[in-house]
């Protein structure tokens, strides 16, 4: 057996144990179907599975499925022999059988089995159902069949659900801190007022200052203008017209 096959079945076990809470010992619900396949390829289940899991397991079966296999009579004998030694799990169908199939459908809805069968109308229906797993033997080899498509679609959706739902939390625990930064800065402002400040205009100072001494530039212009004046009129004067010009 090559070590990748290994891995492989480590990751699929992984994928269920984290995603559908399979846990240790792993239940492996074994059909007659697989059973005759084993005795065919002379696979001594048990033996093997627990080399191809590499942990601990619990090979298990149901009254329906040692039922179904005894009515089918000697050319299932081997694999009814084989299929009784398992333990059996009540599967609630005491007293009232119903075909293997349907027993381990029902099985799969309660508890948490690794489906050891070869019944491919079973698995198809398995495979659609998310968090099933399915066991076979591709002739005397164990194979633990990767995540169905409906399995990973699940998961995914899963995750991505639990990323919105984070990515809302965070922004709402921001939004939260927001308001209570704002109530703070709202506070400080408030305190931080008091008294009010004096209107500055009202504390101009007044254009009349007592004591202040006259511009001396203005004050010279001013006295300019007074002697213009003077000067003016006397001007005025000189300009008299005589007397013998005012007869004419
Ligand atoms: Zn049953």
């Amino acid at each position: 057996m090559k070590i990748s096959r290994f891995k492989k079945a480590h990751k699929t076990l992984t994928f269920f144990a984290t995603n559908f809470d399979y846990r240790e010992p792993y239940q492996i619900l074994v059909d007659a179907t697989f059973c005759q396949i084993a005795l065919q390829n002379k696979v001594i289940i048990e033996e093997q599975i627990k080399k191809y899991f590499q942990t601990t397991i619990k090979l298990v079966t149901t009254q329906c499925v040692i039922l179904e296999a005894e009515s089918l009579g000697s050319p299932l004998a081997g694999a009814t022999m084989i299929v009784k030694k398992f333990h059996v799990h009540k599967c609630g169908h005491e007293g009232a059988p119903v075909p293997a199939s349907q027993c381990i459908k029902s099985m799969t809805k309660g508890g948490r089995y690794v489906i050891a069968s070869q019944d491919r109308t079973l698995q198809d229906s398995l495979r659609r159902v998310p968090g099933r797993i399915l066991l076979y033997l591709h002739k005397a080899t164990p194979v633990l069949e990767e995540p169905s498509e409906a399995s990973k679609k699940y998961v995914s959706k899963k995750s991505q659900k639990s990323l919105t739902s984070g990515i809302e939390k965070h922004v709402e625990h921001l939004k939260q801190i927001q308001t209570i930064q704002n109530e703070k800065l709202y506070k400080q402002i408030k305190t931080r007022r008091g008294p009010k400040n004096p209107n500055p205009l009202s504390c101009k100072k007044s254009t009349k200052q007592k004591g202040k001494k006259p511009n001396p530039i203005i004050a010279k212009e001013s006295k300019l203008s007074e002697t213009s004046k003077v000067q003016m009129k006397k001007k005025r004067k000189r300009i008299k017209t005589s007397n013998h010009i005012k007869t004419l």
